[in-house]
């Protein structure tokens, strides 16, 4: 599950007198289980393209389908992970991770067991009761993630999960990324600056290019973690 076909997608800005082609004609098929990363310049249309695989934004041409079934709202099938986070400041850790089980079907016993395994696999154990405002960047990011696995999305979301950490939570954060890919099995789709954190965590990256928004090029990352 989780497979992703993106066909011939564009997007055009207009603001005030200038255009902006945001996207044109991006393709791109992803097997279900890949982990891909998305690279490239600011303004080369990585968001953009993010926000259409989330459903929170259409396309103006082109059609996007996971598992078949075209994307054009958001869904739980489709967690999404933002860089600054977004928890809710008013609930706890439990509370936010729990958010998006509220409206599935399922045992409340259940329900808690999942939320407690997300949170000890976001390493986040003991802080079950803490607010957002007691958490550190690194802390808000991993319990972010935990929110967006919560509905065994069949595709994880990233748009730079990463990006506002110091460079010693990253890494850690990165190898977490890892081992929550492995367990959840699920699609995951990353947009990132991090060249690097790209090669490292990903099975394919995709390469962008701006003023048109376009893929440059696509790497088969071969060699394998150590
Ligand atoms: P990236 O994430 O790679 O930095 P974006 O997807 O945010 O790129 O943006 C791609 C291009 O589209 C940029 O030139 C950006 O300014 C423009 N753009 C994105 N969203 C909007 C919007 N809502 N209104 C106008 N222009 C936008
Ligand atoms: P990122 O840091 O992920 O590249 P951006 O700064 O490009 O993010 O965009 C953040 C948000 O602002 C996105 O939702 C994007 O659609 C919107 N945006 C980007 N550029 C513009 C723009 N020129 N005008 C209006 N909205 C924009």
């Amino acid at each position: 599950a989780g497979a992703v076909t993106i066909q011939d997608v564009s997007k055009t800005f207009h603001v005030e007198n200038r255009t902006v082609h945001a996207l044109d004609d991006v393709s791109l098929a992803i097997a279900s289980g890949e982990f891909i990363s998305i690279v490239g310049p600011s303004g080369c249309g990585k968001s953009t393209l993010l926000r259409f695989l989330a459903g929170l934004d259409r396309p103006d041409g082109g059609r996007i389908t996971v598992d078949g079934e075209v994307v054009d709202r958001p869904s739980l099938k489709r967690g999404i992970v933002f860089q600054d986070h977004r928890l809710l400041p008013w609930l706890n850790v439990e509370e936010n991770v729990a958010l998006s089980l509220r409206s599935l079907a399922g045992a409340p016993s259940a329900k808690k067991e999942r939320v407690q395994s997300l949170i000890d696999l976001v390493g986040l154990t003991g802080f079950e009761k803490a607010f957002p405002h007691e958490l550190s960047g690194g802390m808000s990011q991993r319990a972010a993630i935990a929110r967006g696995l919560a509905p065994r999305p069949p595709l994880l979301l990233l748009d730079e999960p990463l990006g506002a950490l110091d460079s010693l939570t990253r890494s850690y954060l990165q190898d977490e990324l890892l081992a929550i890919r492995e367990r959840e099995k699920s699609t995951v789709v990353m947009v990132t600056h991090d060249v690097e954190e790209a090669i490292y965590l990903s099975d394919r990256v995709v390469v962008m290019e701006p003023r048109p928004g376009r893929i440059a090029a696509t790497f088969d990352i071969i060699s394998r973690r150590p």
